[in-house]
């Protein structure tokens, strides 16, 4: 279970996050869902270790996280998702796979020519795992292009996969429908359903309430930095203000 306890994050004064507490359960997908600048991303960035919270403390399988580094907790299972940023983009699809190896930022290059051997069988082992994933999301065909040339849903599914190159046993995601064709947002949720199925557990920022009502187990909704509102989908849409607020009604 990934949990956030009282967490506040103040930015020069300002509570962008206010005392919000958390159960990310494993075997479920867990929405969060509030208006822009509700503190979604910031909740997410203190979970996934890109924040230091200014108060509260987050655990992971009852392991205090709080202060560890986003590296270790990419090591003990926690994959957060991020948008392709232009220096990836500059890679083919593949090579998005490939730089996801954790091991690479403890490596020195002496210690890498040492042990060439191990790291060109690994290496063999890495590509074949980029191949199985990428062969799921049917961009394997895709893979010797450049990654700035795929479709938003395409690019969506892409950094799915490089979290998943990490074997993570939870993922946080932040809005995987934004920037994606409808048409493409059930191919999105079928993959997530499907890596639900193999025991992966999600967190996800998402605005897309079709997405957020096909599969989430369990909803938080953020205003203003609190929590306003926690069940199931239903039960949280019920809620007037919420549905107000995120349903347009
Ligand atoms: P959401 O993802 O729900 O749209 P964010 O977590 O991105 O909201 O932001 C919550 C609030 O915190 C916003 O008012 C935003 O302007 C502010 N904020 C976010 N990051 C920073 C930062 N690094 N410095 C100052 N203010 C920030
Ligand atoms: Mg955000």
């Amino acid at each position: 279970m990934l949990e956030g306890r009282n967490l506040t994050v103040t930015y020069d004064g300002f509570k962008a996050l206010d005392g919000v507490s958390v159960q990310l359960k494993p075997g479920m997908v867990t929405g969060l869902i509030g208006p822009n600048g509700a503190g979604k991303s910031t909740l997410f960035s203190v979970l996934a270790g890109s924040v230091i919270p200014t108060t509260g403390q987050v655990y992971f399988n009852d392991e205090d996280i709080t202060s560890r580094p986003p590296v270790i907790r990419a090591r003990l299972g926690l994959g957060r998702s991020f948008q392709l940023s232009r220096d990836l983009a500059g890679l083919t699809v593949v090579e998005n796979l490939l730089v996801a190896q954790p091991e690479r930022q403890f490596e020195g290059i002496g210690a890498a020519l040492f042990r060439r051997n191990a790291i060109r069988h690994r290496q063999e082992i890495m590509i074949e795992k980029a191949r199985e994933l990428l062969s799921r999301v049917d961009l394997w065909r895709l893979a010797d292009q450049p990654s700035a040339a795929l479709s938003g849903g395409q690019k969506k599914l892409l950094d799915l996969c490089r979290v998943l190159m990490l074997e993570p046993r939870f993922i946080l995601l932040d809005e995987p429908s934004a920037g994606v064709n409808p048409t493409r947002i059930a191919e999105i949720t079928e993959f997530i359903r499907s890596l639900v199925a193999e025991g992966i557990s999600f967190g996800m920022v998402e605005h897309n309430m079709g997405m957020v009502a096909a599969l989430c187990d369990q909803v938080y909704a953020l205003a203003e930095g609190r929590l306003v509102a926690h069940g199931t989908f239903e039960e949280v849409t019920a809620n007037d203000d919420v549905a107000r607020a995120y349903l347009g009604v």
